[in-house]
């Protein structure tokens, strides 16, 4: 009898409690802020509106103009002196990897959860700096820290941007992101860099593992790395061909996930295309046939420019090498953007230092995009090649609240990204400097 009376009340309280906890949720989702925008820029479309109002409900926004009606609760923020942008997406990143990972391979000198740790940080700084999206382009090894940190944050746990991750990389034994020179002993038992996959049957098994694991694309490299051109003619190893890679792309399919691939250029690069990637990262040393190829299929590419420039300290013999590929890529750059292939910001940091991925914005600037279209790469061509064009990428009703603000025009002049002032991801303002 007495068990039956405390269960009642249990049931009763846990209904009251539950109904007080819709009630705060409904409240929430439903809280409405409103944004005084001096000037908003949609990158899409290239214009820019005057001392307009953004109204946004819980994490979507859903009306632009001017005498808004809105809640008498509504939050108000002013980014008056401001230019409003949609969040920025960076198409290709490694929140698991530091720039130091030449002196200390971290997968020899660090556990994975030290790694996850740096993930999370790492992640922060880029969404602090206006990137509201990151397209995790493989862990480097550090095993299931990036699907950690994305599932983290979403479930509130901690700030941070909206990841797209892909978990381990494949790539082939003896090419890039397989350890070389290490004695056959400690080979053995060192963790590498990504799924050394030589056969089809380790290709199909290495994608359905990711599956299980939860990523949300996969990762592949067609090709080398700077170890792997040959200094006298700049072709790069090739490393999965055509039929292989249209293997990976039809496994990958099956479980709702595109592929994208490391290629520097070749037949690595072609192969790739031709077998069905979403997307070829890097592309310094395409080549017309395959950039044709890029239009027709609609491949997008993701040049990471910055990265591969050369750097203070290093000797001439590299000096000269980097030199050569930064040309090599300045001229691909121009090329394709000139035949129309769909051109995807992307920084490749964690080669480069967190937080400074508006350098990317600069450097195609440099090499002959407007500030705008610089801007569209790292907005809607991003989000089309995540394929959320329809919920980021752009300021419009329906989309969701991805919103950051800088002070000056950096339609005019791209620099103005260096200082990102104000932040808010899925509707929640996680900085705002006045
Ligand atoms: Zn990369």
């Amino acid at each position: 009898m007495i068990k039956k009376y405390a269960n009642a009340q249990r049931i009763k309280l846990f209904t009251q409690y539950s109904i007080l906890f819709l009630i705060l949720t409904a409240c929430l989702l439903g809280q409405q802020t409103l944004i005084y925008a001096g000037r908003l820029l949609n990158p899409g479309d290239g214009k820019v509106l005057e001392n307009v109002e953004i109204l946004i409900e819980g994490n979507t926004i859903i009306n632009i103009g001017k005498g808004l009606k809105h809640d008498r609760s509504a939050r108000i923020i002013s980014l008056k002196k401001e230019t409003v942008l949609p969040g920025l997406i960076d198409s290709h990143t490694h929140i698991c990897l530091t720039p130091d990972y030449g002196v200390k391979p971290p997968v020899l000198y660090k556990t994975n959860s030290y790694r996850a740790l740096e993930g999370l940080a790492a992640a922060q700084k880029a969404l602090l700096a206006g990137f509201t999206t990151l397209r995790d382009i493989d862990n480097e090894g550090a095993d299931m820290a990036d699907i950690a940190v994305r599932d983290a944050i979403k479930e509130g746990l901690f700030m941070g941007p909206r990841l797209i991750v892909s978990g381990w990389a494949i790539s082939i034994t003896s090419g890039h992101m397989n350890l070389t020179g290490l004695r056959p002993v400690i080979d053995k038992k060192v963790q590498q860099y990504a799924i050394m996959a030589d056969n089809k049957d380790a290709m199909i098994a290495a994608i359905r593992n990711q599956n299980k694991t939860g990523v949300d694309f996969i990762k592949i490299y067609s090709t080398g790395t700077l170890r792997h051109i040959n200094r006298d003619n700049y072709e790069v190893l090739p490393q999965y061909d055509q039929e292989e890679v249209e293997y990976m792309v039809k496994e990958a399919s099956r479980w709702g996930m595109d592929v994208a691939t490391h290629a520097y250029g070749g037949k690595g690069a072609y192969d790739a295309v031709a077998g069905g990637v979403r997307s070829i990262e890097h592309g310094m040393f395409l080549d017309e046939k395959t950039l044709n190829l890029m239009v027709r299929k609609g491949t997008f590419w993701c040049p990471t420019m910055t990265v591969y420039l050369p750097e203070e300290g290093m000797n001439s013999e590299d000096k000269i090498f980097h030199e050569e590929i930064a040309k090599r890529h300045r001229e691909t750059f121009k090329k394709a953007f000139k035949k129309g292939v769909k051109i995807a910001f992307g920084t490749d940091i964690g080669a480069m230092p967190h937080g400074d991925g508006w350098t990317e914005l600069e450097t195609m600037v440099n090499y002959g995009m407007s500030p705008v279209e610089a801007l569209n790469s790292a907005t809607e061509i991003g989000a089309e090649l995540i394929r959320m064009e329809d919920k980021l990428g752009r300021i419009a009703p329906g989309y969701l609240a991805d919103i950051i603000a800088v002070k000056g025009k950096p339609d005019k002049n791209i620099r103005a990204m260096q200082n990102v002032s104000f932040v808010m991801v899925n509707g929640d303002v996680v900085k705002h400097s006045k």
